[in-house]
């Protein structure tokens, strides 16, 4: 999604691969997994380090989980980034079974709707004075921006829309994209 709106690219998983990011997308998939790994290669005091020097995060699904102050329903070793003041609960929609995917609006997307994918999704519980919603569910948020941090409980990478990406890199990174 990144490179087809011309930015440049790099996995990042060893805290090496941070030194030249101006953004860090953390994706869906597994938080509790992806927060072991993140331990393991020591990227907890990396991505905090590199973040306070103005590194933009992107948090999908289990990457918003990872992003919040507190998540409701971690695992008792699950340890979230910290950086944005949310609460998040996991698979607060239910089971995979009630996975489903919506048009919503999208504050970012020129007034249009965005498909929104979720999968086992998580629910924001609480969100601070300081952040901002972007996109609504039934009321609810679904999509929040605090200062260089946004998240999504959303998988936006799923479909061929690249304009959550383009709000990501334009508003939040800072970067102009094609
Ligand atoms: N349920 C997953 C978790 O708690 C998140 C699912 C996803 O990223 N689609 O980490």
């Amino acid at each position: 999604m990144v490179g087809a709106l011309g930015a440049s690219t790099v996995d990042v998983r060893r805290p090496e691969d941070l030194a030249d990011c101006d953004g860090l997308i953390i994706p869906g998939g597994e938080s509790t997994a992806i927060a072991k790994l993140m331990a393991l290669y020591g990227l907890y005091d990396a991505i905090r380090a590199h973040h306070a020097q103005g590194m933009a995060l992107f948090g999908t699904c289990a990457g918003a989980i990872l992003l919040a102050s507190k998540i409701e329903g971690a695992l008792p070793d699950q340890v979230p980034l910290g950086l944005m003041d949310v609460t998040i609960k996991r698979n607060a929609y239910g089971r995979q079974i009630a996975s489903f995917e919506t048009l919503l609006p999208f504050e970012g997307a020129d007034g249009g709707e965005v498909r929104a994918v979720f999968i086992r999704a998580p629910r924001f519980a609480e969100w601070g004075a300081n952040v901002k919603v972007l996109s609504t569910h039934n009321g609810e948020p679904v999509a929040l921006r605090e200062g260089r941090l946004l998240a999504v409980a959303f998988h936006p990478e799923l479909t061929s829309d690249t304009r959550v990406h383009k709000y990501f890199l334009e508003n939040v990174v800072g970067t102009q994209v094609i």
